[in-house]
């Protein structure tokens, strides 16, 4: 009888040390601290001790806090080589252009393991699709699937010379090719839970399917014909763990969602390594709220309201759109921190504004209601919706593409069609190129206009713009 466990982290997103986290409770949401790569260390070290124990990251590893968007993911080298992973995907890895990431991945003790990426020159794979890891006395074939809307809604510079399929083709025909040869086929996917449902319910072969990006605390595994999948939240607060056993055929023990709080000891060795670094913190106070904020919720959240409401105030306009980013901080009610407004938007965007009309905002908004909810997972874009301030939509989540938005109104009348509204906006992904007229550059930086709005101002207005009715 043969052992493993398998370890999986996803969905970091540069949180180094202990943070503040929310949980769901039976009395709605709580805040405590979590996670940090001192804690990962412990739980993979502790596992080590037990047998043999393969250990992968899901991506959305080299982006999202200060200290890693400014060093563009380097200032994560030694602690990554410090865990001892065997390989990760990705995603926002990708943020400062396909070259950076196979730099920073020359760097990494493990490999980045992508079949989906292929170079647009010759269609060569731009990173080995798979690899074959001895474990004990296992054989494992890991195949790696990144995100595939990298070069469908992100920046255009994430797939600069590199194009992204959806991976099903090339899963099929590596499991194939290799399932009598390993012991177990194991998927690291950042494809998303809907998506990565989908593809291991078309594919065969798959033992173990580790899914990210969706940020999913999946405390039970979910079963799809012979696999097993999960997915282990996000932020560093939970590791997820499945311990295999194989004989004639293989057969699946246990599984846990490990939440990272204060019942796992952090790892001196890896805090030693942090230690070294220079994460550059400020923790001196800018502003405070009356309101927790967070982003974790699909339709709202007040993290961003007070986002928007500072770049509409900077820009002076009364409608402002941005992406529905899954990722950032979560600020406990009371003094916000410097850091935690670089954190709400480590990528610093120029504000721009736009002219557009009524109908194009209805477009844009249905849009992006079918690409966040559509019944065909692989029509799915990832992330929340799109955060909006100074509207309020009334709209049926079940309805067909297109037909979902009731009512719209502006902060004092319905929205009208025909009528041209100037708006601010941050990213192509707050507005995309094809709508509107004008597209204009305040450059006013989006920090600044909360840096801006936080001397006058304690935030305290929730959020209710999108209204699932
Ligand atoms: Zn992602």
């Amino acid at each position: 009888m043969k052992k493993i466990q398998i370890l999986q982290i996803n969905d970091v997103h540069g949180y180094i040390k202990e943070h503040d986290e929310y949980f769901f409770t039976k009395d709605g949401i709580e805040y405590k601290k979590a996670g940090g790569y001192s804690r990962i260390k412990t739980v993979i070290e502790n596992a080590q001790k037990e047998g043999p124990v393969l250990a992968l990251d899901g991506g959305d590893t080299f982006h999202g806090t200060k200290p890693v968007v400014k060093s563009k993911g380097e200032i994560l080298i030694p602690i990554l080589n410090h865990l001892e992973l065997d390989g990760m995907s990705g995603h926002w890895d990708f943020a400062y252009g396909p070259k950076h990431l196979k730099h920073l991945v020359s760097k990494l003790n493990y490999p980045f393991l992508s079949c989906n990426v292929y170079n647009k020159d010759d269609d060569s794979l731009t990173f080995d699709a798979y690899k074959i890891i001895e474990k004990g006395d296992l054989s494992i074939l890991v195949i790696g699937l990144s995100a595939t809307i990298i070069d469908k809604t992100m920046p255009d510079n994430f797939s600069e010379g590199i194009y992204l399929t959806d991976g099903l083709d090339e899963v099929n025909a590596l499991s194939e090719k290799y399932r009598d040869e390993v012991d177990l086929i194991v998927v690291n996917s950042h494809m998303g839970y809907p998506q990565d449902v989908h593809l291991a319910s078309n594919t065969k072969g798959v033992d173990v399917w580790l899914s990210a990006h969706t940020h999913n605390r999946l405390y039970e595994p979910t079963y799809i014909n012979d696999t097993v999948l999960i997915q282990s939240g996000s932020n560093g607060s939970f590791i997820g763990k499945l311990e295999i056993t194989l004989d004639e055929d293989v057969k699946y023990i246990s599984h846990e969602l490990i939440v990272l709080d204060e019942k796992i000891e952090e790892s001196a060795s890896m805090l030693a390594v942090i230690d070294t670094l220079d994460l550059d913190e400020d923790l001196s106070v800018v502003g405070k709220t009356e309101l927790p904020l967070a982003r974790k919720e699909v339709l709202n959240s007040d993290l961003d309201a007070l986002l928007l409401e500072a770049i509409c105030k900077a820009s002076k306009t009364n409608i402002a759109f941005s992406n529905g980013w899954r990722y950032g901080p979560v600020i406990l009610k009371g003094e916000i921190s410097k850091d935690d407004i670089i954190n709400m938007i480590p990528m610093n965007p120029d504000i721009m504004k736009v002219t557009l009309t009524g109908q194009e905002i209805k477009d844009m908004l249905e849009e992006n209601i079918e690409r966040t909810f559509s019944s065909d997972p692989m029509s799915q874009m990832g992330g929340y919706l799109k955060r909006v301030f100074g509207l309020k939509i009334y709209f049926k989540i079940e309805n067909s593409k297109g037909r979902r938005i009731q009512e719209i109104y502006t902060q004092d009348a319905p929205l009208i069609y025909d009528q041209s509204y100037q708006v601010s906006y941050i990213t192509q992904q707050g507005v995309s190129k094809k709508y509107g007229q004008d597209h204009t550059n305040t450059k006013i930086k989006a920090q600044d206009a909360l840096l801006a709005y936080l001397k006058k101002e304690v935030f305290k207005k929730e959020s209710n713009t999108w209204m699932a009715i």
